[in-house]
C-alpha cells in the first residue's frame, strides 16, 4: 500500500479563502497523486488567461467583488484560480465555490481594456468543474430539481394552474411575512419570492403575417420561462415584428434553447438542446431568428462554441448563430415604419447583463424607446452592475441576490421612473421582487411592451404603472 500523499497545499495569495487551491511540494515516487483540476478536453485556454494583465479594472463592475472585496471573488482572481488549476492545482471545494459564486453576468468583459475573454473562460471552466467536482448532496437534488423543471415547457405549464391557485389564495402574504420558508428552506423560499404573478396564456398562430408590405421573414424563439410566465411579451413581440413588416414565423416543435445548462457548464445538455433549436429553425426555412430574451439570445449566438466538436453541426451551428438577433437589434436593423403613439411616462431602462454586455445591445433598446412620443428615458446609477438574477443564481445564492437585488431596487427607485423596462424574464422577477421588498411602487415590462402599447395606441396604464 503507498503512503498517503504528502502534497503540499498552499493559497496564491494570502486570502485563507484559496487555502488548498495551489498544490507545491514533493510527492514521493509511487503514491497517488492528487488530480489536476482540468483534463484535456477544452480547459480554460492559457492564452486567453495570459491576456489578463492584472489591471484591476473590471474589480468595481463584479458584483461578488463589490459584495465581499475578495480578490478570490473578483474575475482576476478567478483566472488566477483557472491559472492554478492548468498548472495542475487540484480542483479543491474553495475552488469550485469562487467559481460557482460568479453570476456569469461579463460585466468584466466589457470594463476589460485589455481585452480578456472572461466569458469564454468561466464556460470552459464550468464544463470541468460539472465534469469533475462532486456536488454536496443538497446542492445536487436542487440542481436536478432546476434542470428537470425550467428547461421544459410542458413542466412549467403544468405548474401553471396550483400556482396561481396558491396566488390567488392569499397564502403568499402569510408565508413571506412569516419568515419561516425563509429559515427553513431559504432556495425554496427565493423561488417563491420571483414566481411573477401569472398572466393569461395568449396561444399564438405558427404563422403571423405580415401588416403591409413584407420587408423579412423571421423566426421567433418562444422560450421557456419567457413563454409560460410572461406570455404577454411573446404576443407583443410577435405583433411588433408584424407591425414592423416582418412575417413571424413560430415554430411548434422548437424547446429550450439551453440557456441555462450552457450558462451551468451541462455540455452533453446544452448540446442536445442546442442541436434540436437548430432543427427546428432549419426546418421553418427562416434566415433570420429573433429572441426577445436576452439570457437566451446569448446562448443562442454562442452555439457555434457549443457544437464546435460535432461534425454534423458544426457549419450549421456557425449558421444559424449568425442568424440571430434580439428583437431590439433586429426592428433596430430594420429600421422602424409603423406609427408611434404617445405614451407620457418616465422609464428606467435596465440594461439585462446578457443584453448589454454579453451580445453588446445596448443603444437599440434606448433608442426604440426614445422614438416614442412622449416617452422620458432616464438612467439608472451604477447601470453596469448585475441585479443579482444571473439565471438561476438567485435561486442557488439567495441571499447576496438579495443584497444585489436591494442595490438595484434602491437605484431604480432613486431615478423616480413611473416604469421599469428591460429585456430579460429573469431581470423581469429578480427586480419585481426587490421593488416590493422595498415597498417601491413601478411599472415593469419588457422593452417590446412598451412599443407594443404605443403602436396600438394603448394608454399607458396597460403597462401597469402606479
Ligand atoms: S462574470 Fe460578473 S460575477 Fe463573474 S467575474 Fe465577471 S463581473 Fe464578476
Ligand atoms: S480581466 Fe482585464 S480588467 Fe480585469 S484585471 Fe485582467 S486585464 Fe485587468
Amino acid at each position: 500500500m503507498g503512503q498517503p500523499t504528502t502534497v503540499q497545499a498552499e493559497g496564491p495569495q494570502d486570502d485563507p479563502r484559496t487555502a488548498g487551491v495551489r498544490a507545491s511540494g514533493p510527492v514521493p515516487i509511487g503514491t497517488p497523486t492528487v488530480r489536476p483540476a482540468f483534463d484535456d478536453e477544452h480547459p480554460p485556454s492559457a492564452e486567453l488567461i495570459s491576456d489578463c494583465v492584472h489591471c484591476g479594472f473590471c474589480l468595481p463592475t463584479c458584483p461578488t467583488y463589490t459584495l465581499w472585496g475578495e480578490e478570490m471573488d473578483s474575475p482576476r482572481g478567478r483566472i488566477d484560480l483557472m491559472k492554478a488549476g492548468l498548472e495542475g492545482a487540484p480542483l479543491t471545494d474553495t475552488m469550485v465555490q469562487h467559481f460557482d459564486a460568479c453570476l456569469g453576468c461579463m460585466a468584466c468583459v466589457t470594463a476589460c481594456p485589455s481585452g480578456v475573454q472572461y466569458d469564454k473562460l468561466i464556460e470552459a471552466t464550468r464544463v470541468q468543474v460539472e465534469r469533475h467536482h462532486t456536488r454536496s448532496p443538497g446542492d445536487r437534488a436542487m440542481r436536478a430539481a432546476i434542470f428537470a423543471l425550467f428547461p421544459y415547457k410542458r413542466r412549467l405549464r403544468a405548474l401553471r394552474g396550483p400556482l396561481r391557485a396558491y396566488q390567488a389564495s392569499g397564502l403568499p402574504k402569510v408565508v413571506r411575512s412569516s419568515g419561516l420558508l425563509d429559515r427553513l428552506a431559504p432556495k425554496l423560499a427565493a423561488m417563491e419570492g420571483l414566481a411573477p404573478v401569472l398572466e393569461k396564456r395568449e396561444k399564438l398562430p405558427s404563422r403571423v403575417p405580415a401588416v403591409g408590405e413584407r420587408r423579412a421573414v423571421v423566426g421567433m424563439l418562444t422560450g421557456c420561462v419567457q413563454g409560460e410566465f410572461f406570455p404577454g411579451v411573446n404576443a407583443a413581440t410577435a405583433r411588433v415584428l408584424a407591425a414592423e413588416g416582418c412575417e413571424v414565423v413560430i415554430p411548434r416543435a422548437q424547446g429550450c434553447c439551453g440557456a441555462l445548462s450552457v450558462h451551468n457548464g451541462r455540455q452533453e445538455e446544452a448540446e442536445r438542446f442546442a442541436r434540436a433549436t437548430i432543427d427546428a429553425f432549419e426546418a421553418a426555412g427562416v434566415q433570420t431568428v429573433v429572441v426577445n430574451a436576452a439570457g437566451c439570445g446569448s446562448s443562442m449566438k454562442e452555439y457555434a462554441d457549443v457544437l464546435a466538436d460535432d461534425p454534423a453541426y458544426a457549419e450549421r451551428a456557425r449558421t444559424f448563430a449568425a442568424s440571430v438577433r434580439d428583437v431590439s437589434e433586429l426592428l433596430a436593423e430594420l429600421g422602424t415604419v409603423a406609427e408611434r403613439h404617445p405614451l407620457e411616462v418616465t422609464v428606467a431602462y435596465h440594461d439585462a447583463c446578457h443584453l448589454g454586455h454579453a451580445q453588446g445591445i445596448r443603444q437599440q433598446p434606448r433608442a426604440l424607446l426614445r422614438e416614442v412620443p412622449g416617452l422620458q428615458l432616464r438612467e439608472i446609477p451604477e447601470a453596469e452592475i448585475c441585479c443579482g438574477s444571473a439565471g438561476i443564481w438567485n435561486v442557488l445564492n439567495p441571499e447576496p441576490a438579495r443584497e444585489l437585488g436591494d442595490r438595484k431596487a434602491r437605484n431604480i427607485a432613486s431615478t423616480g421612473a413611473e416604469l421599469l423596462v428591460t429585456a430579460n424574464p429573469g431581470c423581469l422577477m429578480q427586480v419585481s421582487s426587490s421593488l416590493q421588498r422595498q415597498g417601491t411602487r413601478i411599472g415593469l415590462a419588457h422593452t417590446i411592451e412598451v412599443l407594443d402599447a404605443s403602436i396600438r395606441g394603448l394608454p399607458v396604464s396597460t403597462l401597469g404603472p402606479q
